[in-house]
């Protein structure tokens, strides 16, 4: 039977997919390159997404990382490279980007767009919208579905929809 883990894996490929049609659209605007590191900071994710990233370290016998207290994420290393990049969370692959949020403190209410300064004028260099901004409520809301059906299939854990655990734990786990 297909486990929650799985399908955290195609949301994941799903959102690369949306990632890159972006990218390719936004590319004369976008100032993203390894060693820009303004936009990374410590993490806490939902478990699933957690045990996922861990599965496949652990399958790639990937050389446990050094973790950088200084830095503003501690995966970042020496030069500012991400130390887990092919396995990083859904959140760091949509860096950058023009990504849509629903808010329901605006006037009037609606989305609002957060974006990356380097990348985009904040005045708005192009006007965003559903065909060039990446809607994050569904992604999240997807993330969140997934996360409550791998709870149900892992009640040893004894964690609860809300809580999240912290990137860094990854280490003590490849500890094991
Ligand atoms: S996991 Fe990698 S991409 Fe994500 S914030 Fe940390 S260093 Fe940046
Ligand atoms: S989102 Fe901004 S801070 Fe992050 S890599 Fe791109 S240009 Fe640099």
């Amino acid at each position: 039977m297909i486990q929650a883990i799985d399908i955290y894996y195609r949301l994941r490929e799903e959102v690369d997919s949306q990632v890159a049609v972006l990218e390719k659209l936004h590319k004369d605007w976008m100032a993203c390159r390894k060693g820009c590191c303004s936009c990374c900071l410590n993490l806490s994710v939902w478990p699933v997404e957690f045990y996922a990233i861990l599965e496949q370290m652990k399958a790639a016998k990937w050389p446990k990382p050094q973790f950088n207290e200084g830095k503003e994420c501690g995966f970042l290393d020496r030069e500012d490279g991400c130390q887990i990049y092919p396995f990083r969370p859904i959140i760091c692959r949509t860096h950058g980007l023009p990504l849509a949020y629903w808010q329901d403190d605006s006037h009037p209410p609606g989305y609002g767009i957060i974006f990356c300064d380097q990348n985009f004028d904040a005045a708005g260099d192009i006007g965003f919208d559903a065909n060039n901004t990446l809607n994050m409520d569904q992604v999240n809301e997807k993330l969140a579905r997934i996360n409550i059906v791998f709870l149900e299939e892992n009640p040893d854990l004894n964690l609860a929809p809300a809580d999240r655990i912290e990137l860094r734990e990854l280490l003590t786990c490849l500890e094991v």
